[in-house]
């Protein structure tokens, strides 16, 4: 099947057709097509153009659209899992899941557009602001290019395009090359709902060939990207003035104390670990349990993790499917390998089957090995155990990232006590890091990024406060 670009209210496609993939057996899913430097050019002119056009919808001209694609994609939302399955490979009851979230994050976006709101600045406040009355205008910044990263291709996107068009914005979406087929189906249901053409254009190629330009190119005011470290610094490197809001990747971490309930504990954190076989950017990887209660916890998660059943993503009982690509299931299963060499103990898992793994579970693994101070992206769990709180905390800290962390305890002033002292962009109590509900803010410290997401905190990024102030006498 056919998935022309996106550009300018056109559909395009080019002399570059480029197969989708199933990840999980390699079978080919769809076609899509590689944009040129030409195309590129093309979606920025039609965005620029489109920018003023959307700069004029009211707030409930925004709103409607964004509430029109919400329900839009409700209706069709069976087709959207379906796509979104196969090209990601996550199993379709997680991407029947994404679907819900995505069109929540469109409705959320559209009550953020009769939100939309500045100030009033008290002048007077100052002896030279006598007589004077301000008040600032939230003004969109013009046109956005949003590049989205593969693990969740639809949700991930809306996050985006969501704000960008509530904030009076228009944009150009640029998907993982691996998954380009939802984000395509989305231009079709927004082109459906009014979204004046030009105000969402879609175009797929190579992050190194259409990233880039996007990222150069003076015409687009905003990147907000959401996607790795490396490809972050390298858009925070070579954007120039542009604003840039960037939600990078994690190895998050989880405390278990010795008095929480560990049933429910392990449940979490198997599911938080293994859930898209561990291609979340806050999949739980690090558990550090208080050492009387380790060999139980340990025993409990393997239990679980043995349970899950493993297997092609459209199958309705698959709860774990393959990695994105065989690369990367090699590169988890040379991680493992590197920790079991260093001395860590692989109590569960870990087998490869082309780009499939085996939910692994991994204990006293040592602070130097990638599979402790990398993102793993991939279905591992390591579990480590500590004698005293403020050890297990500055275990978390010892990072390179910060996320979302966790811990599990019946005693509150211990949770305060870690909420107060892990540095990370939002903290849980009893709940695992991987926990997320699409309108609170979201986003890192650290090399995790900067910004953070959830409609309304996009919004604010999406929109430049501009300061009207007038005499009265
Ligand atoms: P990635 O390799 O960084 O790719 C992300 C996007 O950037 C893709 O669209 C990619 O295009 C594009 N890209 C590649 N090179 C580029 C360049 N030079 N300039 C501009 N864009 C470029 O990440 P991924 O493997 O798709 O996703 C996994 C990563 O995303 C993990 O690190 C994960 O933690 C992170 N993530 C973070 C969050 C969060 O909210 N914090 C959420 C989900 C995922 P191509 O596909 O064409 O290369």
């Amino acid at each position: 099947m056919d998935y022309p670009m996106h550009i300018g209210g056109t559909r395009v496609t080019t002399s570059q057709p480029r197969p989708v993939e199933l990840p999980y057996d390699g079978s080919e899913v769809a076609i899509v097509y590689q944009a040129s430097t030409e195309h590129i050019d093309a979606a920025i002119a039609a965005a620029v153009a489109a920018a003023p056009v959307m700069g004029e919808l009211t707030l409930d001209e925004r709103s409607v659209i964004l509430r029109k694609a919400h329900q839009k994609l409700l209706e069709r939302r069976e087709e959207m899992a379906r796509a979104v399955a196969s090209e990601c490979g996550k199993p379709i009851r997680e991407a029947r899941l994404e679907t819900e979230r995505a069109a929540a994050t469109l409705l959320f976006s559209s009550e953020e557009a009769h939100r939309l709101r500045g100030e009033v600045v008290p002048m007077d406040a100052s002896p030279a602001g006598k007589g004077r009355w301000a008040m600032t205008i939230r003004e969109p910044l013009g046109v956005i290019a949003a590049i989205t990263p593969f693990n969740f291709p639809l949700n991930l996107a809306m996050h985006k395009i969501g704000p960008a068009i509530a904030a009076g914005n228009a944009v150009v979406h640029k998907p993982a090359s691996t998954t380009p087929l939802s984000g395509i189906l989305m231009a079709e249901i927004f082109a459906d709902c009014g979204l004046p053409p030009g105000a969402l254009n879609v175009i797929t190629g190579s992050g190194g060939v259409v990233g880039d330009r996007l990222v150069f190119d003076p015409r687009v005011a905003m990147v907000t990207f959401t996607g790795s470290v490396e490809v972050g610094l390298r858009i925070r490197n070579l954007a120039g003035m542009k604003r840039v809001t960037l939600e990078l990747g994690s190895n998050s971490a989880v405390i278990i104390e010795a008095d929480a309930d560990l049933e429910e504990a392990a449940q979490r954190t198997v599911a938080g670990g293994f859930a898209h076989s561990g291609q979340v950017c806050i999949s739980v990887q690090r558990v550090y349990v208080q050492k009387s209660v380790r060999e139980a916890f340990v025993e409990r998660c393997v239990d679980l993790a043995r349970k899950l059943t493993i297997g092609h993503p459209l199958e309705a009982g698959t709860e774990i499917s393959s990695l994105i690509t065989v690369g990367e299931a090699e590169r988890v299963e040379s991680w493992i390998g590197e920790a079991v060499g260093a001395g860590a103990k692989l109590v569960t898992g870990g087998t490869r089957r082309r780009a499939t793994i085996e939910p692994a579970i991994l204990t006293d693994v040592p602070p130097h090995v990638s599979l402790n101070c990398k993102e793993a992206f991939g279905p591992v769990i390591g579990i480590n155990g500590y004698e005293t709180l403020d050890e297990a905390i500055g275990l978390v800290n010892a990072s390179e990232y910060g996320l979302q962390a966790g811990i599990y305890t019946r005693d509150i002033g211990k949770a305060f006590h870690a909420a107060r002292r892990v540095h990370v962009g939002g903290f849980l109590i009893n709940e695992v890091p991987q926990y997320r509900v699409d309108q609170m803010p979201y986003g890192g410290v650290k090399l995790s990024g900067t910004g953070r997401e959830g409609p309304k905190y996009a919004v604010e990024e999406m929109t430049e406060p501009k300061l009207v102030c007038w005499k009265v006498s």
